[in-house]
């Protein structure tokens, strides 16, 4: 364990009984909450927003250089088109505030789909290259410590950033309270908690799976939400919950094999075409699974969608 381990409660109920899941090598401990159900890290690394601190920002650039020249697409590209769509069902406003926006391509992809857009990025490489790389306006820091004043906007977006929140139900809250509009919207996509716990039992118990795929990996996240979770922090917030659902999966790059680079741009479809398909097959078990029994142990991520209730 480090010494930057500390013992945390629950961050939905704030109990501090849990049935450990699972311990990483640093010390990390993965446990569930015994109250709420709640997959999170009662010890944990005290800096979750430091997650990206040491990437070197040359290197970075490097790496993505091709994604900035337009001559490739990023892994994501397919993705954030999927957020923007569900986004654009829920909300006819504008204005978009992005938390934890990391490089920032998918705020500029909201940019470039119409929106007026801002972010809040902690990494100060990240926020650096959003800034510079992609002209974003991006503000430094953690939601807790940036300056937003009394700004409202239409549409408050977090993708793969909810699950380092340590004060999550307390951000949602304040959001609630003073920074959506009338009729404004709370996007959040997180990697799905069951589907970490069932691939956390399989290496267990059967001794599959391993390595840099490990279950709950990075060891810095908070929380591993569910569409149960999320519903209920939604619901303890104050929002009012439009939807909850599970998310086709991210074509994760395959270049890594290849090159010993990870390049974040999509793969050939030769190359890619049977991590796509038993991606595909997996989600849509995952799919008819949470039909007949609300859980869903196979799908990669979850979204839920909400919005201010009106007052
Ligand atoms: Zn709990």
């Amino acid at each position: 364990m480090t010494d930057q381990t500390q013992k945390f409660a629950c961050p939905l109920c704030g109990s501090g009984s849990y049935e450990k899941i699972k311990v990483f090598d640093n010390g990390v401990i993965v446990g569930k909450c015994t109250e709420c159900n709640l997959f999170y890290t009662p010890l944990r690394d005290s800096k979750p927003e430091a997650l990206f601190n040491e990437n070197n920002y040359e290197i970075m650039r490097f790496l993505y250089l091709p994604v900035l020249n337009n001559q490739v697409r990023h892994f994501r590209y397919k993705i954030f088109r999927k957020y923007l769509s569900i986004i654009k069902k829920y909300s006819n406003g504008k204005s978009l505030l992005d938390v934890g926006c990391a490089h920032g391509f998918f705020t500029k992809m909201a940019q470039d789909n119409g929106f007026v857009v801002s972010g809040i990025e902690p990494s100060l490489n990240m926020h650096r290259f959003a800034v510079t790389e992609l002209g974003l306006d991006v503000k430094f820091g953690i939601f807790d410590n940036v300056d937003l004043n009394s700004a409202k906007f239409d549409v408050i977006t977090f993708t793969d950033s909810f699950e380092y929140f340590p004060e999550a139900l307390p951000t949602l809250v304040k959001i609630e309270k003073d920074h959506l509009s009338d009729s404004g919207i709370v996007f959040i996509k997180v990697p799905n908690g069951n589907y970490f716990n069932f691939r956390h039992s399989l290496k267990a118990k059967l001794k599959i799976g391993s390595g840099d795929a490990e279950a709950f990996s990075p060891s810095k996240r908070v929380a591993h939400y569910t569409a149960e979770t999320l519903k209920k922090i939604i619901e303890k917030s104050g929002l009012e919950l439009l939807t909850v659902k599970h998310i086709a999966p991210i074509d994760s790059p395959v270049w890594t094999k290849y090159t010993g680079l990870w390049l974040e741009f999509e793969s050939p479809f030769c190359l890619a075409w049977k991590q796509k398909l038993v991606r595909r097959i997996v989600h849509f078990v995952g799919q008819f699974e949470y039909f007949f029994t609300r859980k869903n142990h196979f799908s990669q991520s979850v979204y839920v969608v909400a919005k201010r209730k009106a007052k």
